[in-house]
């Protein structure tokens, strides 16, 4: 896999990173809008104050926006692992698609083909594990779909990038819905926005709401696109039970 050629395209939407050491998570987005050029257009008007690191358009090329030293702003209202600030940690990439709003479609092969060359290239620089490749649905489920359901995620885990279940034949068996919410959370997902940890929430009964409905669909989009919408159900759990261990 090579490193597609980089156009540069600077942004005035960064500031300086928060945190020191290099970056260690890996953020994926669509557009959004009717085309790249629009959203091109909106990263660097700072009346919009956003931007991503990168933008990879659907015939494959890749313009660089943000220096990577440098903190974009792609992720707005967002958490994973007990992190808030996921822009000081994280590269952004967005990937050109007009998204659920526009007319969500594939993701075409010479796109999915740069992305791929640029992401090995990043986790070369950078000591990113493979758990901290994450779509923007998944830091803020309530928020964001994107990159969505019709993204390729197992294609990226077969070329080295991202995490992908390996489930023994237990693990999609009995489960209930307290589980389910806990695994989620200790996975990463935001949980009990109220501040109250999931933990306490069901030792007092309470089972399941919205944020973890919310952290579900934003799961099966990602690693169990085919029963998104199905609610629990039984791929889902062996994807979440063989996760959670292998990436803990
Ligand atoms: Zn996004």
């Amino acid at each position: 896999m090579s490193m597609p050629p980089i156009i540069p395209h600077p942004s005035p939407n960064h500031g300086p990173r928060r945190i020191d050491g290099p970056p260690d998570m890996l953020i994926l987005h669509y557009t959004g809008m009717r085309d790249g050029a629009s959203a091109l257009a909106r990263m660097c008007d700072p009346e919009s104050q956003v931007s991503a690191h990168y933008m990879v358009e659907e015939d494959g090329r890749v313009f660089q926006l943000v220096a990577d030293d440098r903190r974009a702003w792609h992720a707005g209202a967002s958490f994973w692992a007990g992190e808030t600030d996921i822009n000081s940690r994280s590269i952004g990439i967005e990937l050109v698609n007009p998204g659920h709003e526009w007319g969500y479609r594939p993701f075409p092969e010479a796109q999915m083909r740069a992305l791929a060359g640029l992401c090995s290239h990043l986790l070369t620089l950078y000591p990113i594990p493979a758990h901290h490749v994450l779509g923007h649905s998944d830091i803020a489920p309530s928020r964001k779909q994107d990159p969505g359901e019709l993204f390729d995620w197992l294609g990226l885990a077969m070329a080295g990038i991202g995490l992908w279940p390996d489930p023994r034949p237990a693990d999609g068996m009995a489960w209930e819905k307290g589980e389910i919410a806990l695994l989620l959370q200790k996975f990463g997902y935001p949980l009990a926005a109220d501040g109250i940890s999931w933990a306490e929430h069901h030792a007092h009964g309470k089972s399941w709401d919205e944020s973890a409905e919310a952290a579900l669909r934003a799961f099966q989009r990602h690693w169990v696109p085919a029963s998104l919408g199905k609610g629990i159900d039984r791929d889902s759990v062996a994807a979440l039970r063989a996760l959670v261990r292998d990436s803990g």
